[in-house]
């Protein structure tokens, strides 16, 4: 099983349903578990600053699904949740991304781990490590709460 971070944000709806859904949704998945969830956090747009803010989330999961096919059923997931195609950047119901996927570093022309904005992102740092305190970044062996 492998530890793996799962980013959620909805500013489309009813946002914080949007996100209980989609925690209900891993919850309901076979070779998913959800060891621990963060607060729901407000946050500011990003990308397209005119649109309405974010709520975003954090889970911990515990999966044997690897990286690419984890990607893909978090996309039939968004797909589910009500998100349409068109909305990158722009409003979205659901955003499912992976932050982290153990110490995985993935380079693929549709999933790179860890996430590319992950640390430009001060309020994904700490959902994060609200859920774990001692999460080492992967590649460069250091705890992630030291890069920041
Ligand atoms: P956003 O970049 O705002 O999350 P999308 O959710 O529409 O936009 O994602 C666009 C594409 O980003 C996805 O189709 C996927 O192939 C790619 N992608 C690359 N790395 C990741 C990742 N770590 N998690 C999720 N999607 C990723
Ligand atoms: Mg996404």
């Amino acid at each position: 099983m492998e530890r793996v971070f799962i980013g959620l944000g909805s500013n489309l709806g009813d946002r914080a349903a949007n996100l209980r859904g989609a925690l209900d949704w891993m919850r309901g998945r076979r070779g998913m578990r959800i060891i621990r969830v963060s607060n729901f956090l407000e946050t500011p747009p990003w990308g397209l600053t005119d649109q309405p803010p974010f709520l975003n989330a954090v889970a911990l999961i515990e999966t044997d699904i690897p990286p690419l096919a984890l990607l893909d059923s978090l996309k039939s997931a968004e797909a589910q949740l009500g998100r349409r195609l068109g909305e990158r950047w722009g409003p979205r119901v659901i955003d499912l991304d992976i932050l982290l996927y153990g110490d995985a570093i993935v380079e693929h022309p549709r999933l790179v781990i860890p996430h590319p904005q992950l640390l430009n992102r001060d309020f994904v740092v700490s959902q994060l490590l609200e859920v774990d305190p001692d999460i080492v970044f992967p590649g460069r062996g250091v705890l992630l709460r030291e890069l920041c």
